[in-house]
């Protein structure tokens, strides 16, 4: 809607754009802007432009001075401060840092984001879809599937967590309780926390897609943490600001983090 502010200011700030020359010959010429009714027929990007008037109106304000965007003279149009004006604002999410302060890839971000949200097509919303697809957690075998259950209810996600964040208590009792430990173990701005981060972003990601694999080829839970290892491994010469140290003996599976 921002964007489109854009032409009613070019129109009420008599601009010499190209686009607002050509419209007020050609729609504005026995009327004002504000007085056009949405119903007349016209092309539908012109249409769009008249039906957001109403939600503009109080704030784009034609004066003597000059075009007004709430209190001040907008000499110059800015999305950003139309944008910040008419958008719905809300508090943060406690766990916007963990997700989106992390060094994670933007697929692993989108990809936990949407797990943070319950929006995957985990086996127990499948069922309810159609109830003759059996709910049996493709990484455990042996309890019904769920968001809350993968993360970490789930016997093999929560060995794999534990063993990723050694000495470090990350599993809640639940869900929730995961999530409010990460947040608080990797609430600061410093190293320890930016690697606790990204670790933790990228485990729940991987887990998620081991369990999509489960349908093809599976990895054992060793397989698994290996290529997180592997990962790791990628990420330490990639990103040269946040130095990883893995473990070369992987029987124990942990990675030396320094969390401590
Ligand atoms: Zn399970």
């Amino acid at each position: 809607m921002a964007c489109l502010v854009r032409h009613l200011w070019a129109i009420s700030s008599n601009s010499s754009s190209l686009w607002a020359s050509w419209v007020r010959p050609y729609q504005l010429t026995y009327t004002s802007l504000w007085d056009i009714p949405t119903s007349i027929p016209c092309s539908w990007a012109w249409r769009k432009v008249l039906k957001i008037r109403t939600k503009v109106a109080q704030h784009l304000i034609v004066r003597p001075a000059g075009v007004y965007w709430g209190d001040c003279v907008m000499h110059k149009f800015s999305v950003k401060k139309v944008w910040e004006t008419l958008r719905d604002k809300h508090e943060a999410v406690q766990w916007f840092p963990l997700l989106w302060k992390s060094f994670g890839t933007p697929r692993d971000k989108l990809l936990v984001w949407l797990i943070i949200l319950n929006r995957i097509a985990t086996l127990d919303k499948v069922q309810r879809w159609n109830s003759a697809v059996i709910n049996l957690c493709p990484l455990c075998s042996s309890e019904e599937e769920s968001r809350d259950h993968l993360f970490f209810g789930c016997a093999y996600s929560k060995r794999v967590l534990q063993a990723m964040f050694a000495g470090r208590d990350v599993v809640g009792a639940n869900w929730e309780g995961s999530l409010a430990n990460a947040i608080s173990l990797f609430r600061m701005k410093n190293t320890v926390s930016e690697r606790g981060r990204l670790l933790w972003v990228m485990v729940v990601a991987e887990l998620w897609r081991e369990r999509c694999r489960r349908a093809g080829e599976a990895l054992s839970e060793n397989q698994l943490l290996k290529k997180l290892q592997g990962l790791l491994h990628l990420l330490r010469h990639g990103f040269p600001q946040v130095e990883l140290a893995v473990s070369e003996d992987y029987v124990s599976s942990i990675v030396l983090l320094s969390l401590v």
